[in-house]
């Protein structure tokens, strides 16, 4: 790993039409190059210098966990649909014939888990404000629109890139306009999650747009915490570093702590590797500067990072760097998931291994945890109860607030990787599930009468 200052390097991304020119790509084989390209056309696919010259370990790439990370391969499709993507690109260059393919083979990978469109979307007079998901009473999650896009992408990533009109700051002040609207009428929510894609591959003028409107304390809205979910420190720290945009973008974060906001990048680190290069460190002591706080989080992926020893190098590197562990997610029931998953079992197993090996300053982790239809579930261990071999569980987040913290049991299941396919252990139903019907229903019934 190359752990010298250089200059900066100006951004260059390949996409599937461009990877071939890529100079490391001469390694792989043919094979292996037209794969990416089958795979490619279904999964996200876009990779960056800094990823290729400071991340990935080219002499040993087939086991490299940023090369699996951004790099698509055969596996992560299942057979029929690699089969049916190769045909299609064997017998036609036809772009619409291959966006059809494409499209009809995603909508069988759950594209939208975890009731993200039916329960999420709230509406302000009768419009659905589709950039903004209302989950948990205290925070929002905002998907401004020009931050859809990021600086790589990972394979395991199911957010689709979506283009938007030219007219970028118009759009993100308007769309400001709702969200601080939306913010005045729920004085509950205390904290805004900026998501995407990444908020940081926006440019500041357009970024200046969301945040501004927070620093204002007559706004009228209770936002006391921003947060920023970005992948931007593992894919492109150079947004932080020797520029002038960079040194904006650092003006603007110490103006909204001065402001007495808590800022927060949620910065999404996958691998050890990504915390070791000069240019990430440099960028997270720019960062840390201004005051923010960067809290970390990642999900566990088969052939990433479902390594104890991994996990807990992650931790203290990030602790060291003066970053806080915050959570280690279960792969999401959506994209490549039968290559990425691990099994609950397995996943509690790493996360206690990792945990155990750490001190009490990498502990602020929370794990495993499932973002699943009715909240934030966390793996709590196998245990026994009454004679009976348990899994144990609790909501580290609910969609209605008192289901929180309370331990509750399924049956011990080897195999399960989502809460599913998980039975309870002693009921029929597990607790919450009930409600969370009820809740299906007044929204169906809402949205009938809405007609
Ligand atoms: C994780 C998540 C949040 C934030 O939850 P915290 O426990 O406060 O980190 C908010 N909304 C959604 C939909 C989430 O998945
Ligand atoms: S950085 Fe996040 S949103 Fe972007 S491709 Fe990766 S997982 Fe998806």
């Amino acid at each position: 790993m190359e752990m010298t200052t250089q200059a900066k390097p100006a951004y260059k991304a390949y996409a599937l039409n461009t990877f071939r020119n890529i100079p490391q790509m001469e390694r792989l084989t043919e094979t292996e190059r037209f794969d990416i390209e089958v795979v490619g056309n279904v999964l996200p696919f876009k990779v960056n210098n800094y990823v290729i010259d400071e991340l990935i370990d080219w002499d040993h790439y087939q086991g490299d966990p940023l090369f699996n990370l951004v790099f698509p391969n055969r596996h992560m499709l299942r057979p029929e649909h690699f089969a049916e993507m190769e045909r299609t690109l064997k017998e036609t260059g036809d772009r619409n014939v291959i966006r059809e393919v494409a499209h009809k083979i995603r909508l069988q990978l759950n594209p939208h888990p975890a009731g993200q469109v039916e329960l999420n979307v709230p509406e302000i007079e009768g419009v659905k404000l589709t950039g903004i998901q209302h989950k948990y009473r205290e925070t929002l999650l905002f998907f401004p629109s020009s931050g859809q896009t990021c600086h790589s992408y990972c394979t395991f990533c199911f957010r689709w890139p979506q283009f938007v009109g030219m007219n970028e700051i118009k759009f993100a002040m308007r769309e400001t306009e709702l969200l601080v609207k939306y913010l005045q009428e729920h004085q509950e929510v205390t904290d805004i999650l900026f998501t995407g894609g990444d908020p940081m591959i926006m440019k500041y003028e357009v970024f200046r747009q969301y945040i501004e409107p927070f620093l204002d304390k007559d706004n009228g809205t209770n936002i006391q915490s921003i947060r920023i979910g970005t992948k931007s420190l593992a894919f492109w720290p150079y947004k932080f570093i020797d520029d002038e945009e960079a040194d904006k973008f650092l003006a603007l974060f110490e103006r909204v702590t001065k402001s007495g906001i808590n800022l927060a990048f949620m910065s999404h680190f996958n691998h050890p590797n990504e915390m070791k290069t000069a240019a990430v460190q440099k960028a997270i002591r720019r960062l840390r500067n201004t005051g923010l706080q960067i809290r970390t989080q990642s999900p566990l992926l088969h052939n990433i990072n479902d390594d104890a020893n991994a996990w807990a190098e992650m931790w203290r590197e990030q602790v060291n760097q003066n970053c806080i562990p915050y959570y280690m997610f279960v792969a999401r029931d959506t994209g490549a998931r039968h290559y990425f998953e691990v099994p609950l079992v397995r996943a509690w197993e790493i996360f206690r291994e990792a945990y155990q090996q750490v001190s009490g300053l990498c502990r602020t982790v929370r794990g495993p945890s499932m973002s699943a239809t009715p909240g934030k579930v966390q793996v709590l261990g196998v245990s026994e109860v009454a004679g009976k071999k348990v899994l144990a569980l609790r909501f580290l987040q609910g969609r209605n607030p008192d289901w929180v913290g309370r331990p509750f049991f399924a049956e011990y299941d080897e195999k399960a990787t989502w809460l599913d396919e998980l039975k309870p252990a002693f009921e029929d139903k597990f607790f919450y599930e009930e409600e969370l019907e009820q809740m299906y229903q007044e929204k169906v019934s809402s949205v009938l009468s809405d007609n």
